[in-house]
């Protein structure tokens, strides 16, 4: 199963079983992806290993934000199968840093999957 993120190999953060990159579309400066060397498409069938390796670099890629854009807040989300908005068929976690101002009304967060929902 080859796909994008194959062809990348400029890794920001790695370990032995995951790494991470920056997303070349970014929602806001310092988007990160964390991506299982395995290729596997839903979160689901991730591994306990697998997991626990993903948000250990999720915890030293956002310590590296930190330093670097010192960013407000953050979002994490993972999209899992196509009607949730997967486009690329293997799993990725996405750290999405959040700065002041960045949306007029932030209020709901990931709710805004579906944008309708988003305040309550
Ligand atoms: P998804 O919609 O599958 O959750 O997210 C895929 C992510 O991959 C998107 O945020 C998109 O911007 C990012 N992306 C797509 N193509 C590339 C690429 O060639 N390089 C990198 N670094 N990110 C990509």
């Amino acid at each position: 199963m080859n796909n994008i993120f194959c062809e990348i190999n400029d890794y920001i953060l790695e370990n032995e079983v995951a790494y991470a990159i920056f997303d070349k579309f970014p929602v806001n400066e310092g988007h990160m992806l964390f991506i299982p060397k395995r290729h596997v498409k839903d979160f689901f069938d991730l591994t306990r290993n697998e997991r626990e390796s993903i948000f250990e670099l999720v915890d030293e890629g956002k310590k590296l934000l930190d330093e670097k854009y010192s960013p407000d807040g953050y979002n994490v989300g993972v999209n899992c199968g196509e009607v949730s908005g997967q486009t690329v068929m293997h799993v990725h976690v996405h750290l999405i840093p959040r700065y002041t101002g960045d949306t007029s009304c932030p209020k709901g967060g990931v709710r805004g999957v579906i944008p309708d929902k988003m305040k309550y």
